[in-house]
């Protein structure tokens, strides 16, 4: 038989019979796919009990003797119960089986062994019913046994059992026993990490970790199993960002400097700014100014508060590069947002610079004729600037000369689609911008290939914003002033937002998900209340006498492409007073005149989603309100996410909350939670000094050896999760 590795095929090792079921149910092909395929629990046989006093409905695991054993037809179905009462000397209690009579030739009685099951009544009686048991050997019970039994019973009542993520076809222990024959085939394991690495870090190598994670003999095993992968899975993850960092920024790229004599479209467009930049925006403008400027591409993430002036930071940079003669992609998740930033764009810019870079607007939606002029015209290098949502991917679009590559709302993308936009040119330099707060252990987990560059400081000026939570069950009063509140606002000129979880009776938006520790059914009060509805408030505004006349319109993401444009250009012009959305609204959309957001059943949003949407207003010269409705209880995990929105501003202090109320380490997106997770035992909510800690080892075995040559494993490791896009599923949402 050939030696068994870990990358042996399956099939090959427990049988086709039982490959092609595992491959179904756990997308694992080979025996380390299979091994890493890892136990969610352990769960021990059961602390011993004694037979007197058991209680009723528990687990418990027996040390005891068999007294007598009878086996009986069923009365009323056809069939036999055979029925053995056990003794520990004190108390006694029955095991029963149905139809395995073969059992009376295992049952002797006066024959020791260990029983464990869920004690049931039956009829005022304790019984264990199809109890799990292993019996003594009979050599055990000579001289001296008495103590021998006791040993081992102990033993094997706390033998940790592994509970592994299982499905009906592929019950837990089936998977154990193919992980045990694999374990059993399976040669000596070379570990890929460096010898000095494993003793510094005292883990234990790869195989014992392997065999221990899913053979415990005791909990001390699976500890230090467990904390050997679960360093293995953050320092081989920050590797392999590191390293795709250094490559990248090895490559060589077209400096794009500032014009030494002060000349160029971003000194002009900064001569007519009708403000100043703050201090923050300022400093990560010279940051970027200078990394343009070098030979190597930027990799930079720019992640800020909402309205704190990302977007104008990106354009000096896009403006920069078009003075060095280079082309800007900005890429935007949605249409709206595009086509918004678009106008933005073309409006900063102002009549001749807007002429002299003519920005083109590319989505997927737009009329074939426009599309393409407008790929013409990206191709031709005539536009210095291409917005655009996912349609720049496209394999039709060719840029002249990409010189940046602008990703707006980072966390919407994944890495690979940020690499596809980067084959359009020659290294390119890339600025991504998030509003996102990510606590700085996410950002180093989900986009660990970039440097981050923070502004937390607002443009002056602005009134801030005002949260209130309106408890709809508890305070009715208060839910009915939200509407009159909005009328004040609309009749002093301003504009209103009011989102809803649902477009239409049991209609999600697309992409939206339930929070994770929503919805708080169990103890709430109306658990199937219908969910608030875009078409449903529009409606309901509509009707209202006090609203008579106000300009009322939804807008949502199964509305046409130009329908959406022209409700949010037509809002965005204060023609529409009130916006009745889902969260097509949640990022980016500026309209400085809207000062009210109303958030219908709030508890429906996750908090960083509801701090997004409280950013659409106050952005202009006039305050903010934002207005969370919800009938969620108080105490309730969804009131909490709520009371800590209101409470605070901060989006950083509201990322840490987040964390905190997340049970998984989700952040990085659904990419995980579908299918295969690539994060296994890493949890970046959790484990963020490990992270920091594995990123430093990372990073000193990385200077000292680039190309990996003294630890072969590590560098086979990293072809192959280049390979298999490993780190472009991590930050995909
Ligand atoms: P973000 O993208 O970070 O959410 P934006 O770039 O959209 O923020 O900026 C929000 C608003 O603030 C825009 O209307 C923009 O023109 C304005 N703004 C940006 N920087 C300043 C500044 N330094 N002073 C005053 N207003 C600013
Ligand atoms: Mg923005």
């Amino acid at each position: 038989m050939t030696r068994v590795t870990l990358d042996s095929r399956l099939d090959g090792v427990v049988g086709a019979r039982t490959a092609k079921p595992l491959a179904r149910a756990f997308d694992v092909h080979t025996v380390g796919e299979l091994l890493m395929h890892l136990p969610r629990r352990y769960s021990r046989r059961g602390e011993l009990t004694p037979l007197r006093g058991l209680p009723s409905g528990e687990q418990i695991t027996v040390v005891a003797q068999v007294l007598d054993v009878r086996e009986r037809q069923m009365q009323r179905r056809r069939g036999s119960i055979l029925e053995a009462r056990i003794t520990d000397g004190e108390g006694s209690l029955t095991l029963t089986f149905f139809n395995q009579s073969w059992r009376i030739r295992e049952l002797v009685p006066g024959r020791r062994g260990i029983f464990a099951g869920k004690v049931s009544d039956y009829r005022g009686q304790l019984q264990l019913q199809h109890p799990e048991y292993e019996l003594f050997d009979d050599r055990d019970d000579a001289p001296g046994g008495e103590k021998l039994d006791e040993a081992a019973a102990k033993a094997w009542a706390e033998t940790p059992v592994p509970i592994y993520p299982a499905t009906a076809q592929m019950p837990s222990w089936t998977v154990q026993k193919s992980i045990g024959l694999v374990l059993d085939a399976l040669g000596e394991v070379p570990d890929p990490l460096p010898a000095d690495v494993l003793r510094s870090e005292g883990i234990a190598p790869l195989g014992r970790a392997l065999e221990f994670v899913h053979r415990p003999q005791h909990e001390a095993d699976y500890r230090e199993a467990r904390r050997s992968l679960l360093f293995r899975e953050a320092f081989e993850l920050q590797l392999a960002l590191l390293d795709r960092r250094r490559r990248a920024e090895g490559e060589a790229s077209t400096p794009r400097p500032i014009p030494a004599d002060g000349g160029g479209p971003l000194a002009r467009f900064d001569a007519a700014l009708p403000f100043e930049l703050t201090g923050d925006q300022r400093r990560a403008g010279e940051t970027i100014a200078a990394e343009l400027a070098r030979p190597h591409p930027m990799h930079r993430l720019l992640q800020g508060e909402v309205g704190s002036g990302k977007t104008l930071v990106a354009l000096r940079a896009m403006l920069q590069v078009a003075g060095g003669d280079g082309q800007s992609a900005l890429l935007a998740p949605t249409e709206v947002l595009a086509a918004q930033h678009f106008r933005s764009v073309v409006e900063a810019l102002g009549p001749d610079l807007a002429a002299e870079l003519n920005p083109v607007l590319l989505t997927g939606r737009m009329p074939a004729a426009e599309r393409k002029r407008a790929l013409l015209s990206i191709a031709s290098g005539n536009a210095r600037i291409a917005v655009g949502t996912h349609a720049l991917l496209g394999e039709n679009v060719s840029f002249y000369d990409l010189g940046l590559i602008v990703v707006d709302e980072q966390h919407r993308f994944g890495v690979e689609q940020r690499e596809t936009l980067r084959r359009k040119g020659s290294a390119p330099h890339v600025l991504a911008m998030t509003a996102t707060p990510i606590p700085r252990t996410v950002a180093l987990t989900a986009f660990g290939d970039l440097e981050v560059t923070t502004i937390r400081e607002l443009p002056p000026g602005r009134l801030g914003i005002e949260t209130f939570a309106v408890p709809e069950l508890e305070m009715p009063n208060r839910a009915a002033r939200v509407w009159a509140r909005a009328r004040e606002d609309i009749a002093a000129g301003r504009q209103v937002y009011v989102v809803c979880p649902a477009i239409s009776a049991g209609v999600r938006e697309a992409g939206d998900e339930e929070p994770e520790a929503a919805p708080d059914t169990e103890g709430g009060d109306s658990p199937s209340r219908p969910l608030a509805t875009v078409e449903g408030t529009v409606a309901e505004l509509r009707g209202r006498p006090d609203f008579a006349g106000v300009a009322i319109e939804g807008l949502h993401g199964a509305m046409p492409g130009p329908e959406k444009d022209r409700v949010m250009r037509a809002f965005a012009a204060g023609e529409i007073a009130v916006l009745v959305a889902t969260t097509v609204i949640e990022v980016g959309v500026n309209v400085p005149n809207a000062t009210i957001m109303i958030v219908r059943d709030a508890d429906r949003f996750g908090i960083s989603q509801l701090h997004q949407l409280r950013g659409r207003v106050g952005r202009g010269s006039h305050a903010g309100l934002c207005l969370l409705m919800t009938a969620a209880e108080q105490g309730s995990v969804a009131r909490e996410r709520i009371d800590a929105i209101a409470a605070t501003s901060d989006g950083f202090a509201l990322a840490e909350v987040d964390l905190e109320l997340r049970r998984e380490g989700d952040i990085l997106g659904t990419a995980q939670s579908g299918g295969r997770s690539t994060l296994r035992l890493l949890r970046v909510a959790e484990h963020g000094e490990l992270i920091e800690h594995a990123r430093e080892v990372a990073g000193a075995l990385l200077d000292r050896d680039p190309e990996l040559g003294s630890a072969p494993g590590l560098a086979a490791l990293l072809a192959r999760e280049h390979e298999a896009g490993l780190l472009d599923n991590l930050a995909k949402s």
